[in-house]
């Protein structure tokens, strides 16, 4: 089959993902292959191609946003069946049995797997996943809308649901890719008052169109004074810059799984009870409840697709932040 592979990761102006003709993946025990219909491209995929995610388990194929036709089943698996086209997403497995699956928080697993990093992804014509973290897709969307709910929105939902954000609260987003773009839209269906941060002027007018009420750059303007705070750009500078923006008693998520350092900032910044923390991965609950609210709320995804061939040129538009919202691949179909 033909698959984009990451051998030696390196800068994405120097096209680290390689053509590759691979065997078509056999399922094994309680695994389905699908026929990757589309595929999202992920900052994070970028991160993998780099090596700021170093490659775990030898070259991989990545891609975790994954909307495939279930065509062949492995022995043991009833769910889902063959034909019925669903979704994967970053989280590719975990042990079911330790205490972090046990709390219902499996995206702390210590031997958690990962799609496109620890197993290959949907950069490829087939792609085998375990069929227990296969996730049903709201019916009726193209797979080229669906592929970005996968990632983008569900991680941008985990965020949003630590921060404990209320209905009619005060949201701030900062930075506005393809993940923000959908929180946006969530807030929104909630009654949130959302002000964006964002340095570009097409993300600005995108965020307002959308509905937010303010839309500037992070030192720009009186303290926004957000419940709550999502930050979304790799970059640790933002860390501090947005604290100005949170009130008494927030929360700051920071939506990464790769940052630079942060910057030492005065402890006023965080007194008052703030509260920073991370966002690690997400788990199949946050995948369930997220598309059920998608359909409920009509969440769509604004996306630019782009042919198989051009794998490593969504990549480096991804990375330039080049592009309003999400960048998938078309891999069939
Ligand atoms: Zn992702
Ligand atoms: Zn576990």
């Amino acid at each position: 089959m033909r698959a984009w592979l990451v051998e030696s990761p390196r800068p994405v102006a120097e096209d680290p993902l390689v053509r590759s003709e691979l065997p078509t993946p056999v399922p094994g025990p309680g695994e389905v292959r699908l026929r990757v219909l589309a595929c999202g491209v992920c900052h994070t995929d970028v991160h993998v191609a780099e090596g700021d995610l170093p490659l775990r388990a030898g070259p991989v194929v990545p891609g975790h946003q994954i909307v495939g036709e279930v065509e062949a089943r492995g022995p043991g698996v009833s769910r889902p069946r063959p034909g019925e086209v669903v979704g994967v997403t970053w989280l590719g497995g975990t042990c079911g049995v330790c205490d972090h699956c046990d709390e219902g928080r499996e995206n702390l697993c210590a031997d958690a797997t990962f799609t496109g990093w620890d197993r290959h992804g949907g950069y490829a014509e087939w792609a085998v996943a375990r069929a227990d973290v296969t996730a049903s897709l709201p019916s009726g969307l193209p797979p080229r809308e669906a592929a970005p709910l996968l990632c983008a929105g569900v991680i941008g939902y985990r965020s949003v649901r630590l921060t404990g954000l209320r209905p009619g609260q005060r949201l701030g987003l900062v930075g506005f890719g393809a993940s923000a773009h959908l929180v946006l839209q969530m807030a929104r269906h909630w009654g949130c008052e959302v002000t964006v941060f964002t340095r570009g002027e097409h993300h600005r007018r995108q965020a307002l169109a959308l509905g937010a009420v303010r839309a500037e750059g992070i030192e720009d303007g009186d303290p926004a004074e957000c419940h709550a705070i999502v930050t979304f750009a790799p970059a640790g500078e933002l860390v501090p810059a947005s604290l100005r923006h949170l009130r008494r008693g927030g929360t700051l998520a920071i939506n990464a799984v790769h940052l630079t350092d942060i910057p030492s900032f005065p402890y006023e910044r965080i007194f008052g009870e703030r509260a920073v923390r991370s966002v690690s991965h997400v788990t199949r609950a946050d995948a369930r409840e997220f598309l059920e609210l998608a359909a409920v709320a009509s969440i769509r995804a604004e996306v630019r697709t782009y042919a198989f061939e051009h794998a490593n040129e969504a990549l480096r538009d991804v990375k330039a932040a080049a592009i309003a919202g999400q960048a998938v691949l078309e891999v069939a179909g």
